[in-house]
């Protein structure tokens, strides 16, 4: 018997609803008739058909052990061009998990905006949560609780003080109340009874069709009755699909506030729209992106709209969104909607690209670099140039710190969770730094730098922030500098295979590219700032290699460094649209294998390479990490997810090199070959390798099999 949702003390009762298909499926009545233990049942008035027709993807569940089964589709994202802003791919956000932590704070954020916007939140009673699928598996190691119990505070995933996150986390649970919307406005959030141990639901074995990474959210007024519901997916990467609110008939019948038909609300109308922004209201977005114009706007401009691969249906989600190859007429349909887009609304991208073949057509077509044209597209979003430079500066400033954060933090600190894992980033960095002067790169840096900020100490706003003075402190710190033990040689001296001494071995790029990935990992890890790139898990690869080019190998760091964020964000848009950026979809390649894939891209265009170049670097990258599981230890983001983003780093500087060293023109293998490949193996991926902490590593250690998941209440 299928297990329904239940309030504590609630019954199942017979859905009121005069389908016997939905009635079969529907959870929401039996909320409704069954909120408050005790109290007279009060009928519902029959919803509307529009209200079913709402519900019908968001109140379905599917076993988990049934998993192959993927019913929901981003219909509408089948059309869609692969451009979505460099801000929203790479967005400051919190660790651990970009899916797990930073989507569902957003979530919790979105949800309560719909209810101001509704006029629900003032009647709001009691507030339910449930986390479905791999958000349940791997919830509390990856912090999901606490960022969804803040977002519902309203708090701001790129602002929120990232110490206040725990410490508001413990009072909630201890004080058992909840204050819907605390950062709004003074007088517009409202705080409620809220038990942890009650009102927050863990599904482990069951997941919503739409996405693993399911959230619903249900609100009763004080009578106990359905005021509203809603189901909103975490879809990698921190971009949120809002699953659209539900409200009760009977309470929009008595609201002060009209609701808006589906067609005209301004809330989104598609399940597919927000996939590709990261603002909690759809009218902040840049460039207002939305589905249906831009749908009109390429089905005209091409002549002959190219067909989904037969390889597209096959991920059955998010993942299968009709990429076309080269082969399969993309570029003219791509070159096409440039065409058109020259007549558009100044908020369409200048430059909508498909895929790789489409982005390398345009390129050549308007001789432009992949980081120019990613820029023209930027501002064609809206943003100015001076916003683009704060922005990507911002970007990069946050990447810098949350790699000082950990190379600063005690050497023998330990990071959260259960498996107790000490940073190793603090020593490694103190190893491959002693013996150096503080440099005086940032003095040569002109003053007004959006990369290069004034710190406090140079009058500026922002914190310390550079490798030189960490290092300098670490000089002057007690014990900074320490002799060598002289190591014991392990094994028998006398015999003829003699035994290897210890030594020390040094190879400085790896050593860098190693503990500047590791550091921020370890950042992620310990719940601190940074920012996804595209993901929280795979965070340290990009800054990894970008701190390596400024530090080690630019000439020019104010040219490299937009160069790269730029570069990388196009690729990263590629498997967005192509494949997924999301573990829960494509397990770990869809993580460390594509930041690989992106770095790699990013490092070639600044070493000067061609599109077509940058694209090979890209493919070798992601080639090496097809079928790269994800699962981690305890259900924490820490292992195996912080040394493999070291090797990430090295890889995507080993693919670039690759490519750079390559003749133009001759790989087999194409980026968009390989992001297909890489949809084909999500497709056929075990549910236990994608985020689940269900098998692999995750099982595989007897002594840290763990288990996952457990609320700590
Ligand atoms: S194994 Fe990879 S995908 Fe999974 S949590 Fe770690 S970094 Fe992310």
């Amino acid at each position: 018997m299928r297990k329904l949702l239940l309030p504590r003390g609630g019954t199942i009762l017979p859905c009121r609803s005069s389908s016997p298909a939905l009635a079969a499926r529907c959870q929401l009545h039996t909320f409704a008739t069954t909120a408050k233990p005790g109290q007279a049942r009060r009928q519902l008035a029959p919803w509307r058909p529009t209200s079913i027709r709402r519900l019908r993807l968001s109140t379905t569940t599917s076993r988990w052990d049934a998993g192959e089964e993927e019913t929901g589709t981003y219909s509408e994202a089948d059309h869609e061009h692969a451009v979505i802003s460099t801000f929203d791919l790479f967005s400051v956000g919190i660790g651990p998990s970009s899916s797990h932590t930073v989507g569902p704070m957003r979530a919790g954020n979105i949800f309560i905006a719909d209810l101001v916007e509704a006029d629900l939140l003032r009647r709001v009673h009691r507030l339910r949560v449930s986390i479905y699928g791999s958000l349940a598996l791997t919830g509390e190691g990856h912090m999901t609780p606490s960022a969804l119990l803040l977002g519902l505070e309203s708090a701001d995933v790129g602002t929120v003080d990232t110490t206040h996150v725990p410490e508001r986390f413990a009072e909630i649970k201890n004080t058992k109340k909840l204050f819907l919307g605390r950062a709004l406005a003074r007088g517009a959030g409202r705080e409620i009874d809220f038990d942890y141990g009650r009102d927050f639901i863990w599904e482990w074995g069951r997941k919503l069709p739409l996405h693993s990474n399911g959230m619903r959210f249900t609100v009763f007024d004080a009578d106990g009755y359905v005021l509203a519901t809603n189901d909103l997916f975490s879809v990698g990467g921190g971009f949120v699909v809002n699953g659209a609110l539900s409200i009760n008939p009977d309470v929009q019948e008595s609201s002060s506030v009209t609701i808006k038909d589906d067609a005209a609300a301004a809330h989104p109308a598609d399940l597919a729209e927000n996939m590709y922004y990261k603002e909690i209201r759809r009218s902040d977005a840049a460039g207002g992106r939305k589905t249906g114009a831009e749908v009109k706007l390429l089905d005209d401009a091409s002549a002959t709209p190219a067909p989904p691969p037969p390889a597209a249906a096959a991920l059955g989600s998010g993942a299968d969104s009709g990429d076309v190859s080269a082969t399969e007429g993309g570029d003219d349909a791509a070159v096409d909607a440039e065409a058109a887009s020259d007549s558009a609304p100044s908020q369409k991208p200048r430059y909508p690209f498909h895929n790789a073949s489409s982005l390398l057509s345009l390129c050549n077509k308007h001789n432009l670099t992949i980081a120019q044209l990613v820029y023209e597209n930027e501002k064609s979003h809206g943003y100015t140039d001076e916003e683009i430079y704060q922005k990507l500066g911002r970007i990069w400033q946050v990447m810098d710190d949350s790699i000082l954060e950990s190379v600063q933090a005690p050497e023998d600190s330990i990071l959260p969770g259960s498996l107790k894992l000490h940073r190793r980033a603090p020593a490694l960095y103190k190893r491959l730094t002693r013996g150096l002067y503080a440099s005086r790169t940032r003095d040569a840096t002109p003053a007004s730098s959006p990369f290069f900020p004034k710190t406090k100490a140079e009058g500026g706003s922002l914190p310390q922030s550079s490798s030189t003075t960490t290092l300098a402190r670490m000089q002057g710190a007690p014990g900074a500098i320490s002799r060598r033990q002289h190591a014991r040689v392990h094994g028998a001296l006398d015999h003829p295979i003699a035994p290897s001494p210890t030594r020390r071995t040094t190879f400085p790029a790896m050593d860098y590219l190693t503990v500047y990935a590791m550091a921020v990992n370890e950042t992620n890890a310990a719940g601190g700032r940074i920012v996804t790139a595209p993901t929280n898990g795979a965070a340290g690869i990009i800054p990894a290699v970008l701190k390596y080019t400024i530090e080690f190998l630019s000439d020019d760091p104010e040219r490299d460094i937009p160069t790269f964020l730029l570069t990388a964000a196009a690729i990263g848009m590629l498997y967005k649209r192509g494949a997924t950026i999301s573990a829960a979809e494509g397990g770990c390649m869809a993580e460390v294998g594509v930041a690989c894939s992106m770095a790699a891209g990013a490092f070639a265009a600044c070493m000067g390479a061609s599109p077509e170049t940058i694209e090979q670097a890209a493919e070798i990258g992601i080639e090496h990490n097809l079928g790269l599981t994800c699962d981690p230890v305890g259900g924490l983001v820490q292992a195996p997810c912080i040394e493999r983003n070291a090797l990430g780093a090295i890889k995507a500087i080993s693919s670039a090199n690759l490519a750079l060293s390559s003749v133009t023109g001759t790989q087999k293998i194409r980026l968009d070959d390989a992001i297909r490949a890489m949809r084909v193996t999500a497709k056929g991926m075990r549910n236990e390798f994608k985020e689940t902490s269900l098998s692999g590593l995750a099982t595989s250690v007897p002594f840290l099999n763990i288990p996952v998941s457990v609320p700590d209440c």
